[in-house]
Protein backbone atom coordinates (compact mmCIF):
# COMPACT_ATOMS: atom_id res chain seq x y z
CA UNK A 1 0.00 0.00 0.00
CA UNK A 2 2.54 2.04 0.96
CA UNK A 3 4.62 1.82 -2.04
CA UNK A 4 1.46 2.24 -4.25
CA UNK A 5 1.12 6.02 -2.44
CA UNK A 6 5.04 6.51 -3.37
CA UNK A 7 4.58 5.43 -7.06
CA UNK A 8 1.24 7.46 -7.73
CA UNK A 9 3.40 10.59 -6.40
CA UNK A 10 6.00 9.85 -8.46
CA UNK A 11 3.93 9.82 -11.68
CA UNK A 12 2.20 13.32 -10.55
CA UNK A 13 6.12 14.55 -9.64
CA UNK A 14 7.11 13.41 -13.45
CA UNK A 15 3.29 14.94 -15.21
CA UNK A 16 4.42 18.02 -13.09
CA UNK A 17 7.76 18.18 -14.36
CA UNK A 18 6.65 17.65 -18.15
CA UNK A 19 5.10 20.84 -17.97
CA UNK A 20 7.52 24.05 -18.85
CA UNK A 21 9.21 25.59 -15.92
CA UNK A 22 7.79 29.24 -16.89
CA UNK A 23 4.37 27.72 -16.38
CA UNK A 24 4.31 26.11 -14.08
CA UNK A 25 5.88 29.29 -12.40
CA UNK A 26 2.64 31.25 -14.10
CA UNK A 27 0.75 28.44 -11.92
CA UNK A 28 2.49 28.42 -8.81
CA UNK A 29 1.86 32.39 -8.77
CA UNK A 30 -1.36 32.76 -9.90
CA UNK A 31 -3.61 31.27 -7.92
CA UNK A 32 -7.14 33.04 -6.53
CA UNK A 33 -7.43 33.50 -2.50
CA UNK A 34 -10.79 33.83 -1.83
CA UNK A 35 -9.89 35.28 1.44
CA UNK A 36 -7.60 37.99 0.44
CA UNK A 37 -9.94 38.21 -2.83
CA UNK A 38 -7.29 38.51 -4.96
CA UNK A 39 -4.08 36.76 -6.86
CA UNK A 40 -1.69 34.97 -4.83
CA UNK A 41 0.92 32.68 -5.00
CA UNK A 42 1.30 29.17 -3.33
CA UNK A 43 3.38 28.04 -0.99
CA UNK A 44 4.14 24.94 1.03
CA UNK A 45 2.11 23.56 -2.16
CA UNK A 46 1.23 19.45 -2.83
CA UNK A 47 0.13 17.85 -6.31
CA UNK A 48 -2.01 15.66 -6.76
CA UNK A 49 -3.90 13.62 -9.38
CA UNK A 50 -7.66 13.17 -9.61
CA UNK A 51 -7.93 12.03 -12.87
CA UNK A 52 -8.99 15.00 -14.83
CA UNK A 53 -5.61 16.75 -14.12
CA UNK A 54 -3.79 17.88 -11.48
CA UNK A 55 -4.49 19.80 -8.47
CA UNK A 56 -2.23 21.63 -6.71
CA UNK A 57 -2.78 22.35 -3.20
CA UNK A 58 -1.30 24.61 -0.91
CA UNK A 59 -1.43 27.78 1.05
CA UNK A 60 -1.85 31.20 0.30
CA UNK A 61 2.19 33.13 0.77
CA UNK A 62 -0.02 36.31 1.79
CA UNK A 63 -2.38 34.86 4.58
CA UNK A 64 -1.69 31.51 5.26
CA UNK A 65 -5.34 30.22 4.16
CA UNK A 66 -5.54 27.00 2.11
CA UNK A 67 -5.78 27.61 -1.90
CA UNK A 68 -5.86 24.88 -4.93
CA UNK A 69 -5.60 25.19 -8.06
CA UNK A 70 -6.73 22.50 -10.67
CA UNK A 71 -4.03 21.99 -13.86
CA UNK A 72 -6.64 20.38 -16.37
CA UNK A 73 -5.40 17.51 -18.59
CA UNK A 74 -4.55 18.74 -22.69
ZN1 LIG B 1 -4.90 34.82 1.00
Amino acid sequence: MKNKVVIAMAVVNMQWKRIPENIREEILSNVWCSNCQDVVSLTDYQIENNGLGLIISGKCSVCGSEVARVVEKE
